[in-house]
């Protein structure tokens, strides 16, 4: 291991709380929250953003474990 997993973003949804989240084509979901000065992702916050970033990829540590997809 050492180097994680890269997993193209597909698409996102926003959860309970309004955060959003990235769906992954390995069919795993990863919050990417905008929340300053710890994490920022101030693509996020817009729509035109947000679609930049689509086919990027982030690294996803529930490949790296082996997780089972996620599902809505
Ligand atoms: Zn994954």
């Amino acid at each position: 291991m050492g180097v994680s997993m890269r997993q193209v973003i597909t698409g996102y949804h926003r959860d309970e709380a309004g955060d959003w989240v990235a769906q992954l084509a390995c069919g795993h979901f990863q919050h990417v929250r905008h929340t300053p000065p710890w994490v920022n992702r101030p693509w996020v916050v817009t729509a035109t953003g947000r679609a930049a970033m689509l086919g990027s990829a982030l690294e996803c540590r529930k490949c790296d474990e082996g997780a089972p997809p996620d599902c809505r």
